[in-house]
């Protein structure tokens, strides 16, 4: 699929979502959705926890503290938002900011699945325990990977995948920047390898294939999953936040 039907297919999806009722605790206190933002072709996407109370009101991820760090730290490696993709493993605010239960995991993980499927980003960087684990299918802890990159299969395809410490997790521990600005060197040197082989597609057009052998992989997202009309219009662009 071309870049440009990728990039409408993803707006499909953010209506979707943004009339979410999935998780009937998140819909009923939730501000806004917050989709994801950036750019709808990148190279690089980041994957975060979920938004917080700034991401809520504003509608868009990481534009608190943890964001201006984010920021710097894209900086560091010449990178801007315009240049990558950022979303998060929930698209709704949890009150009070707790952890994600499994449940509202698993209810937004078509949204995710989606948003990496469409954007087809060759690194991808999880923020945190929680991204982490989704995207490897594993409980190991984000102190142990960090740093570490992989080559994974997510859904039909294949990334670099590369675990990074959450920066809110950076934001009083000043030993845990100096990790963050290592391990985002490994960025540029990530890009620079380029995508890695991808499975053979099985038939032209369906674009779809099994997980490579060699690399671990969830299942793959369902076809379909956007289907029909969204429950909401979408909202207007500048949320959506596409570049
Ligand atoms: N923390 C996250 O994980 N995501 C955001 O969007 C903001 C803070």
């Amino acid at each position: 699929m071309e870049a440009t039907a990728r990039r409408e297919e993803l707006k499909t999806v953010f209506a979707h979502a943004s009339g979410c009722t999935r998780c009937p605790q998140l819909a009923a206190t939730r501000t806004h959705v917050v989709f994801g933002a950036g750019n709808a072709d990148a190279d690089v996407m980041f994957v975060g926890e979920a938004p917080g109370r700034n991401e809520d009101e504003v509608g868009l991820p990481f534009v608190g503290q943890a964001g201006k760090l984010l920021d710097q730290l894209l900086d560091g490696v010449g990178l801007q938002r315009g240049d990558v993709f950022v979303a998060n493993v929930l698209k709704c605010r949890p009150p009070q900011n707790r952890d994600p239960l499994p449940a509202e995991i698993d209810n937004c993980r078509d949204y995710l699945m989606a948003q990496l499927e469409l954007i087809r980003p060759v690194v991808v960087c999880t923020l945190g325990n929680f991204a982490t684990k989704l995207l490897r299918g594993d409980p190991t802890g984000i102190t142990k990977l960090r740093g570490q990159d992989e080559v994974r299969a997510i859904g039909p395809r294949v990334v670099r995948l590369l675990p990074l410490l959450h920066p809110a997790a950076a934001l009083y521990t000043p030993a845990n920047v100096e990790l963050l600005r290592a391990d985002f060197g490994r960025i540029p040197e990530l890009l620079a390898l380029g995508a890695p082989v991808q499975p053979e597609v099985a038939e032209a057009g369906l674009a779809r294939a099994e997980p490579a052998a060699a690399a671990s992989a969830g299942p793959a997202p369902e076809p379909e999953r956007f289907a029909g009309p969204a429950v909401t219009e979408p909202e207007p662009a500048p949320q959506l936040g596409l570049f």
